[in-house]
């Protein structure tokens, strides 16, 4: 959880570094030897190795452990066992694991890390062996792995989290490489006016699970960018995520200008030229770092267009070492290559100028013995077309042998957005592909379900959750037992959202009454709809409010009511975003909807994780075809939940008629005015006639059949399709191995 109150506060840089006031571990005195299986620092060192690689996100049975020896400083700490662990000497946490009977737990979870890390019989060893010597390279702009690593600001991050989490799992031979923000993504607050404020929280350094990356040469590896305007520094963070290790550049380094040891210091914050530099340090400063690591790429895997300098880089390298021509080595880079876009806005593509191309690529360019045209032409969908910026998708896709969006819809938009390229081909021939996103099954699936699931799925099921037949068995739940889960699982909601809110109320210097109000909102037994995502207006989030009487209607229905959860961020600059926040978290006043119209504030993984794990409907309606794909709906159909969104991104291939709610049949309408008129008349249509219907229909036990009926359709028709699992083995099949040089099992558009 996000307790703004237990983190360093700071604006200035120097903060960084300081150490904290506890007693550090390592000066603590060793206690005698005793009759016990492990002496107290042996017992500290093996929670903090488990503490030290991200590992223990995805495994409850670790993560409820460390909440376990201080469940309150667990909380405070947004679930930071390493800022935990630095609040105990050995000898304590020896005292309070003999108190709570954990050292088995420990030792355990110690093994098990251990035969994690040393497995040899993963997936990948049998299907992608080619990758072997050769790892893929992945490259984002931002990582969402565990809320107490701030280095993410939403979907893009935690896909690419996810993307990592999985090639673990399946053994994939991949290294991770992205960007170090000390202060990440901003910490929302809402004041009384429900107007939202940014604050930036400096990390602690010391408490993430972060060290110095070592290069080939035994030392911590630096980075040196040489740009027209001087030359750009970076260190480099080494992160574990279970087989996986994660590198983060670092721009706060000595030998950097005051702006430029900044530079990395927030996501997606600052102008065009600070967005270049990060940029300059990702794509350029990333190649270098693997290769000063003495790694040797067998594919780059560009996930958006934040890093695609990268394959400058990486065709510098070419020609430098193996001595190939420049066109030798662009092919060769690009045979190599991989990427993926996100955005099916013409207008989400970053593009800079040529001045600042110049600036910042001219002395790479210098070294590929190209003229500034040239250049630019990379950038440009038509090379020669002087007052076209550049644009990086362009960049990725002409330097990328393979390509893919991320929907099957959005493969469609995106061929079509991108077929001046190719102006040669046919619409359907444009060489863009789709993998549909998928989320990482143990990151996002609850305790309880998992029980459940342990109970009747095969013993290695997760192993194999790729696989549909795994998820048949959901059938033979008892449909009492399924529905007791959820309902479990949804009272853990409501009083999250109790505690959050109330908390929320009083800080904002709200009355007793309304304070004490907060700790008694939404019911648990009426229909609990779920609202979260980035308060982009493309999303809509006031689509349900669009005809206000219908809505106050459906609410207060005496027999059959409803209850909405919102929470979100709007970007820093996105005003009309912000106006809708404001829009929403003011219901509060009107006293028709008070009770059952929240708002939760600081929406990130720890949100995200309660809300989709407790609530009975995730409601999704962005203006289609504007969702690339959404993965927030999938973690939903994991733990039981059921979809109601707008056919766009992956529920236009995912809904059948029976596993969920469609909102309209995805039509597209002559402009947004008609279209959210008609979209938001379809979704109260939704609601009225199908939706609220099935949830009040109960059999003479109160059990809502055909509503668990759907949410079994739901669980065996979508969890396997869309994992990160199985996103993951299409990118090794279709992507990763023949770009490695294996044969082709060609899936995508090419
Ligand atoms: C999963 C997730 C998202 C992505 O959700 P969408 O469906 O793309 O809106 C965004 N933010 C957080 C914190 C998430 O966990």
């Amino acid at each position: 959880m996000s307790q703004a109150e237990e983190v360093v506060v700071s604006t200035s840089r120097s903060a960084k570094g300081v150490s904290s006031s506890r007693p550090a571990p390592a000066t603590t005195t060793l206690s005698p030897p005793r009759l016990i299986e492990l002496s107290p620092q042996n017992l500290y060192d093996k929670c903090m190795a488990l503490a030290r690689n991200l590992w223990w996100s995805w495994h409850p049975e670790v993560t409820n452990m460390f909440r376990e020896l201080d469940p309150i400083r667990w909380r405070q700490l947004d679930h930071n066992p390493i800022a935990l662990l630095a609040e105990f000497t050995p000898e304590r946490l020896e005292a309070r694991a003999a108190e709570l009977v954990l050292y088995s737990r420990i030792n355990q979870a110690y093994r098990r890390l251990k035969e994690y890390l040393a497995g040899e019989s993963t997936w990948s060893n049998v299907h992608a062996g080619v990758l072997g010597s050769k790892p893929v390279v992945y490259f984002s702009a931002e990582f969402g792995i565990h809320e107490s690593v701030p280095i993410y600001s939403g979907g893009l991050g935690v896909l690419s989290g996810d993307h990592i989490k999985s090639a673990s799992g399946l053994g994939i031979p991949l290294v991770a490489v992205g960007l170090f923000y000390d202060q990440g993504y901003f910490r929302q607050q809402l004041d009384i006016d429900g107007y939202q404020h940014e604050e930036y929280l400096q990390s602690r350094v010391e408490a993430l699970p972060i060290e110095p990356a070592i290069g080939a040469d035994g030392e911590p590896v630096m980075v040196q960018i040489d740009t027209r305007s001087g030359t750009l520094f970076a260190k480099v963070w080494k992160m574990s995520v279970g087989r996986v290790s994660l590198y983060l550049l670092d721009s706060d380094v000595e030998g950097n200008k005051p702006e430029d040891r900044e530079l990395t210091s927030r996501l997606y914050g600052g102008d065009t030229r600070v967005r270049i530099r990060q940029e300059l340090v990702l794509g350029i400063g990333g190649v270098k770092a693997i290769r000063a690591m003495g790694i040797v790429p067998g594919v780059y895997h560009l996930n958006e267009g934040h890093s695609v300098f990268a394959t400058l880089e990486a065709v510098r390298g070419r020609m430098d070492r193996d001595g190939y021509s420049y066109d030798e080595s662009v092919r060769r880079v690009a045979r190599q290559t991989v990427f993926t876009t996100h955005t099916p806005v013409p207008a989400g593509h970053d593009r800079f100028d040529s001045g600042l191309i110049e600036e910042h690529l001219g002395p790479t360019r210098d070294a590929l013995g190209i003229s500034h045209d040239q250049l630019m032409g990379l950038g440009r969908v038509e090379p020669h077309n002087h007052n076209e910026p550049f644009c990086m998708t362009v960049l990725g896709l002409k330097l990328s042998r393979r390509a893919n969006a991320v929907s099957a819809l959005h493969g469609h938009v995106s061929r079509k957005m991108w077929a001046n390229l190719w102006p040669w081909r046919i619409e359907e021939e444009v060489p863009i592909g789709h993998i549909t996103n998928g989320v990482h099954v143990p990151s996002w699936l609850s305790w309880q379900m998992l029980q459940l699931y342990d109970r009747i799925f095969p013993v290695n099921w997760m192993k194999r959750m790729g696989e549909p037949d795994i998820w048949q068995k959901i059938y033979e739940v008892d449909p009492g037992e399924l529905w007791e889960t959820h309902y479990a699982l949804k009272n853990l909601l409501l009083q999250f959202v109790r505690r959050r809110v109330s908390r929320q109320c009083r800080r904002r210097g709200e009355s007793d009454e309304a304070v004490e109000m907060a700790r008694t909102v939404l019911d648990p037994n009426i229909l609990t709809i779920g609202f979260a995502r980035r308060f982009a207006t493309y999303k809509r989030a006031d689509l349900v409010l669009g005809d206000i009487d219908r809505l106050f209607a459906m609410i207060s229905d005496p027999d059959r009511p409803i209850q909405i959860i919102f929470a979100g961020k709007a970007h820093p600059a996105d005003e009309p975003g912000k106006g809708l926040i404001r829009k929403i978290a003011n219901l509060r006043h009107d006293p028709r909807l008070a009770s059952r119209i929240v708002f939760v504030e600081d929406y990130d993984i720890n949100v995200c994780r309660h809300l989709i794990q407790g609530v009975d409907v995730w409601l999704n309606n962005p203006r289609r075809p504007l969702e690339a794909s959404g993965t927030s709906g999938q973690k939903v159909v994991l733990n039981g939940g059921l979809n109601c969104s707008i056919l766009d991104g992956w529920w236009a291939e995912a809904f059948d008629g029976r596993n969920g709610f469609a909102i309209g049949r995805g039509e597209t309408h002559l402009n947004d005015e008609i279209t959210d008129r008609r979209d938001g008349e379809a979704l109260q249509k939704v609601l009225q006639d199908e939706v609220i219907p099935l949830f009040y229909d109960r059999d003479p036990d109160g059990l809502p059949r055909e509503w668990i009926k759907m949410m079994m359709n739901s669980i065996s028709s979508l969890a396997w399709r869309f994992s990160a699992h199985r996103m993951v083995m299409d990118y090794a099949r279709a992507c990763y191995v023949p770009a490695a040089g294996g044969v082709s099992c060609d899936m995508t558009n090419r």
